[in-house]
């Protein structure tokens, strides 16, 4: 059995607990590696080594440091194919679909070759008589990463790319569901320069985390998961004075007003609620149509198109539009979710769950699920379901259908579908959600844009990548000097005591 460790000090780092995880591969079933979970002990030597490097990383001028990230893209895109090759074999998604995720991330590394521009800091002349103020962004010293399996390789690079490119050490600790492919993005970080020990790849569980949070040397800690995991990284790294920003779950509505364009509105929800099988924190889990005939309309264009779905393995190429979720448990979960919806009463118009697929009858394969007619205070509605389901729940009017996402205990994304430019305005003005699209159904920002949702789906006041991620990863230290009138004056011959 093939075996997963760490990457401590630009090496390869095996493992000594014992423990391991297994990683399945989604579309089999089967086991194809097992991977190690670290000790406190071989994370408390990666943080300490990580120490040691960051001094001399940190004090290397910022253009520097963006040549090592204009390389590294270079780098990730020479090995894009075997990069989402190996991501799909890990976590399921489809190929198309794992290079979205890797280009996403690269996009964050294209933006962080800026670091000379980003870190310039702030200058004000004569504030006084002889006196000149300066602000200048350091680096917090070794910060952690803490990633979700849903995007292997987008994730880690939106944390790696910025914390580095400010002069820090970074602990990545990735999911244990889908770990080589941060393990790969390692080694070329290295290939293209960066020193030994500046980033270190370390594989655990709750163990490490707790260590990574109890750690004195970690400055800052950056997660990305589920919501209760979040608060409990944002509540315990606040404790021991890091700073944290944590990001969590989602329930994206999307909203489709009755002039809306509907074949538009349709390809849109069936790509953002079924693409990577609703693996997505901007996947939208809930279409909310305003008035009975949208509504009517809607579930009409949506079913046909829902049944049309090609389910199946990575390896299908581009003759599929979503793969497995990622494990066993996770495909339980979702069916138990479903079987509640039915049960509270809501109906269930595309049924997925007896699907299956001739050959990989043991792979972790969920059908496509609509439900209509759902109601808030249905299970469907208020959990996360992160798979391939979608609940439509009819609102009668706009501000009915604004409130119920602004409700929702979570405000990732959201989305609104309409012709109309004033209903548009009022919609991204007034929404308590952090990313909003208008007829754009999954709205992540670009690099240069940041991205982090409101309520519990963010802890923590900067968010992801951006203008923001500068800020997160440095500190700002602000200068006051006064020079009085010196030599410029004229000779001074008398010799003077120092007053
Ligand atoms: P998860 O919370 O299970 O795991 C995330 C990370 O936390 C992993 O590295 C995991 O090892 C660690 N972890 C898990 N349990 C822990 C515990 N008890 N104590 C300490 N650490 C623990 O999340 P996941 O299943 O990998 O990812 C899916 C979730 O991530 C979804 O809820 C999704 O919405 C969310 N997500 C959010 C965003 C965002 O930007 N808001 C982006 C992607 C995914």
């Amino acid at each position: 059995m093939k075996e997963i460790h760490h990457w401590i000090d630009g090496a390869e780092y095996k493992g000594t607990s014992g423990r391991f995880s297994d990683v399945f591969n989604p579309a089999t079933g089967e086991v194809q590696a097992r991977l190690s979970l670290a000790t406190k002990a071989e994370l408390d030597h990666a943080i300490a080594r990580a120490a040691e490097a960051q001094v001399k990383w940190g004090a290397t001028n910022p253009q520097r440091r963006a040549r090592v990230m204009m390389e590294f893209v270079r780098l990730i895109n020479r090995d894009m194919d075997q990069l989402a090759e190996v991501l799909s074999s890990e976590h399921g998604k489809t190929f198309p679909d794992a290079k979205g995720d890797i280009q996403r991330g690269l996009e964050v590394i294209e933006f962080c070759v800026a670091a000379p521009h980003m870190l310039k800091g702030e200058f004000t002349d004569s504030a006084g008589p002889g006196i000149d103020m300066y602000s200048m962004r350091q680096p917090l010293g070794v910060v952690a990463g803490i990633t979700p399996f849903n995007f292997p390789a987008m994730i880690p690079l939106w944390k790696m790319g910025p914390a580095l490119a400010c002069g820090n050490a970074m602990i990545l600790k990735p999911s244990e569901r889908d770990p080589s492919v941060p393990l790969m993005l390692a080694k070329l970080l290295q290939e293209a320069g960066l020193p030994d020990g500046v980033l270190q790849v370390v594989n655990g569980d709750k163990e490490s985390v707790d260590a990574i949070l109890d750690s004195p040397v970690i400055q800052a800690v950056g997660f990305v998961g589920s919501t209760p995991i979040a608060q409990y990284i944002y509540e315990r790294a606040a404790a021991t004075g890091k700073r944290a920003q944590c990001f969590g779950g989602a329930k994206n509505h999307m909203i489709i007003m009755p002039d809306a364009d509907l074949d538009q509105a349709a390809d849109a929800l069936v790509g953002a609620g079924y693409g990577a099988a609703g693996e997505r924190c901007m996947a939208i889990s809930v279409a909310v149509p305003v008035g009975e005939k949208t509504a009517d309309a809607l579930i009409e264009k949506l079913v046909p198109r829902i049944e049309k779905l090609k389910v199946g393995p990575w390896t299908a190429g581009n003759d599929i539009d979503y793969g497995p979720v990622v494990t066993k448990a996770a495909k339980e979960n979702i069916l138990r979710l479903v079987q509640s919806g039915v049960d509270q009463g809501a109906e269930l118009v595309v049924d997925g769950r007896d699907f299956s697929l001739q050959g990989y009858e043991n792979g972790f394969f969920v059908g496509p699920h609509l439900f209509d007619r759902v109601t808030p205070d249905m299970d469907i509605y208020k959990t996360e379901i992160f798979g391939p389901v979608l609940s439509t729940v009819r609102a009668g009017s706009y501000e009915e259908a604004l409130k119920l996402a602004m409700d929702h205990e979570y405000g990732n994304g959201t989305a609104i579908f309409t012709r109309d430019g004033d209903t548009a305005r009022d919609f991204a003005s007034r929404v308590n959600i952090g990313m909003v699209g208008i007829n754009v159904p999954i709205p992540v920002p670009l690099a240069y844009h940041t991205f982090g949702g409101w309520k519990k789906s963010g802890f923590g006041d900067l968010n992801q990548h951006g203008p923001d991620a500068f800020r997160f990863y440095t500190r700002t230290k602000t200068v006051t000097s006064r020079w009085p009138s010196g030599i410029k004056e004229g000779g001074e011959f008398n010799f003077k005591a120092m007053d």
